[in-house]
């Protein structure tokens, strides 16, 4: 197989002889396969043989996709689904489901601190959030019984402050506990949270995955190497009817039935199955087309966005820039930890997304928006484009007061996020956007 991570991102996971010899991966837009023999939908519906007979179980085109990020992650599998969103909670309820317990950070996406404050809740499902998730001290003292696993992004949006991945899944695999990463905002291209530690990774491949903003689409990749036959997690040692053959009598649970691959299989088994949140293979395959330019889009937006950043900091009216991808280059004004962090887990940068306040009001930020012509007003990252966007009225307004401070949003906030324009544009953009909302010609 192949190696290197760009070789892997236009080759892995694709056999072209086992799909009439395309050069490219097919979008397979068919619901349902013919299974040819009784035998072999015996085989297929018990699971026995690995293969395709309904497409919101496993789709052809799919597969390609999941079998290439499952090795752009150092994974053992993955499961790709409809969204990023449905990627978060199906890998969150999948560990914590039946009255279990999530550690989190205050500062994870809108939607995921919205899903688990307010809406998991109502399925039994808590979470336990503390102010700062590289206070390990602080993360140990929840741990308790009920916990089901820890939960944290690997670079935070829009502040870009780094998780100790390390540091966590030493900690979490201490108790027992596993480790899920949302790595969405770095890429695999920047950090592989596997290689730390991590047990299981999701991403939203609508952002810099897809990286043309044409897409939705989530995965959840498993390292395949924790331990769910432990006592704490009884839906993996429950024996189910879908993986057993109550014919013959022969009773399995999803540890007893597929081991290593036992939180993978009943992710898609139970969650993708009965949920039906299934990636499309026409998205799947616009996924494919993104992963191959991947390395190159990445290294070009993290260096522009190194060079707005730094720019930024020199311009009138803008305070506090932050972009902890500072810390290789230009470290004065980055918390010591976080540029620790930055040289030991993000030696090739932190990714396109920065952000930084103004001084002034509201009235500000709006003639900000109003007036850049290169930079689009749009609520995405990981575009070819570059985008703006005030996260405390768009992204984080369904976030309750005390989440938004501790993600540093406050109401004088703007986000970029850096595609791949010359960067001198970006810049010159910002410069008389900045000038015209001051009333400077
Ligand atoms: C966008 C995003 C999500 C949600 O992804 P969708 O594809 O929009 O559902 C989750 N986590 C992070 C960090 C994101 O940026």
């Amino acid at each position: 197989m192949c190696s290197g991570f760009e070789t892997n991102a236009v080759h892995a996971g694709y056999a072209a002889g086992e799909h009439a010899h395309a050069g490219v991966p097919p979008i397979y837009m068919s619901a349902a396969f013919d299974m040819e023999s009784a035998a072999r939908g015996d085989a297929l519906s018990a699971g026995a043989e690995d293969g395709f007979s309904y497409s919101r179980v496993a789709n052809p085109t799919v597969d390609v996709l999941e079998r290439r990020l499952a090795a752009l992650e150092g994974g053992r599998s993955a499961v790709a689904v409809a969204s990023g969103m449905a990627a978060v909670s199906f890998a969150l309820l999948c560990a914590a489901e039946g009255g279990g317990g999530i550690i989190a950070p205050k500062t994870l996406y809108g939607a995921s601190v919205d899903a688990m404050a307010s809406f998991f809740p109502q399925f039994g499902v808590h979470t336990d959030f503390v102010e700062c998730i590289n206070d390990l001290a602080e993360v140990e003292s929840l741990i308790g019984p009920d916990t089901r696993a820890v939960f944290a992004e690997s670079v935070a949006n829009p502040s870009t402050e780094v998780t100790d991945v390390a540091g966590l899944a030493e900690l979490a695999h201490r108790h027992g506990v596993p480790l899920i990463i949302d790595n969405t905002v770095p890429t695999p291209y920047l950090f592989r949270p596997i290689r730390w530690g991590a047990d299981v990774v999701v991403h939203s491949t609508t952002k810099g995955i897809s990286g043309h903003g044409n897409t939705l689409g989530g995965v959840v990749v498993d390292a395949g190497r924790f331990d769910w036959a432990s006592p704490r997690f009884p839906q993996f040692t429950r024996t189910e009817t879908v993986v057993s053959d109550d014919r013959s009598g022969v009773w399995h649970s999803f540890a007893s039935r597929f081991g290593a691959d036992a939180y993978i299989r009943r992710l898609r088994i139970k969650y993708v199955r009965t949920f039906g949140a299934v990636e499309s293979p026409f998205n799947a395959y616009l996924q494919l087309l993104g992963l191959e330019t991947l390395p190159v889009r990445i290294r070009q937006q993290t260096r522009s966005a190194a060079a707005v950043a730094r720019h930024l900091r020199t311009v009138p009216h803008v305070r506090d820039v932050r972009y902890s991808g500072l810390a290789l280059a230009d470290p004065d004004g980055v918390d010591a930890h976080q540029a620790q962090l930055v040289r030991r887990l993000f030696p090739d940068g932190v990714g396109g997304v920065l952000s930084f306040e103004l001084d002034g009001d509201r009235a500000h930020i709006e003639r900000v928006l109003d007036a850049v012509r290169v930079f689009t007003y749009i609520p995405n990252i990981g575009d070819s484009r570059s985008l703006i966007v005030d996260p405390a009225r768009i992204t984080h307004r369904e976030v309750p007061a005390d989440f938004r401070a501790a993600a540093g949003v406050t109401d004088n906030l703007i986000r970029l996020s850096i595609g791949l324009e010359d960067v001198d544009d970006l810049i010159a953009d910002l410069d008389q956007a900045i000038q015209r909302a001051y009333g400077e010609p």
